[in-house]
């Protein structure tokens, strides 16, 4: 296994639209291989996420943490239940260094595949929604940024020392609380 380069904003493999897992490559060595870097660089950074096209791979794979062990969503669907929103800070590895706001929809159902190509589906709220909605935006080229709320995009360090995060939760790829917003 081996820890896999992180690109950083700015770089255009962020921005592309990632291409689908074919059904054939799950038996893939390389495949397969690319899935552990892929958690073993996840692992390596503490991130609670990480998304194929966060190391140069685009292809619609993120590993991340939902419960308590890290799992593959392969080809993910998201669908919003609801058009209520929780409000969270976020981070990104591709970001280093900055916090910022977003408000994401907090209901919601989500189609994958694991690693081995088994269809699984959730309904996620809270915490394991929001990481989900993150790293999948990853897959179409979209980071928190974008939808960052104005005025609320802070160095790590200032954040640290000015934000309320009583007020108002934390979530990074790094280490992640939310909150509903009143
Ligand atoms: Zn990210």
């Amino acid at each position: 296994m081996s820890i896999l380069k992180v690109a950083r904003m700015g770089h255009p493999v962020l921005r592309q639209v990632s291409r689908p897992i074919e059904p054939e490559e799950y038996k893939s060595p390389e495949f397969q291989r690319f899935c552990d870097d892929l958690l073993e660089t996840m692992d390596e950074y503490e991130g609670a996420g990480l998304a194929a096209p966060q190391v140069h791979m685009p292809v619609r794979v993120v590993v991340l943490v939902l419960s308590d062990e890290p799992e593959f969503l392969v080809n993910p669907v998201i669908t919003h239940l609801t058009e209520e929103c929780d409000t969270s800070w976020e981070g990104c590895l591709s970001v280093p260094e900055m916090r910022g706001r977003v408000s994401r929809p907090n209901h919601i159902r989500l189609e994958a595949f694991d690693r081995f190509g088994k269809p699984k589906a959730y309904e996620l709220q809270g915490f394991p929604a929001v990481v989900t909605q993150h790293e999948c935006d990853h897959l179409d080229g979209i980071l928190y940024v974008d939808r960052v709320e104005p005025r609320t995009l802070s160095f790590l360090e200032e954040y640290r020392r000015y934000a309320n995060l009583d007020d108002y939760g934390e979530f990074d790829d790094e280490d992640i609380h939310t909150e509903e917003e009143e």
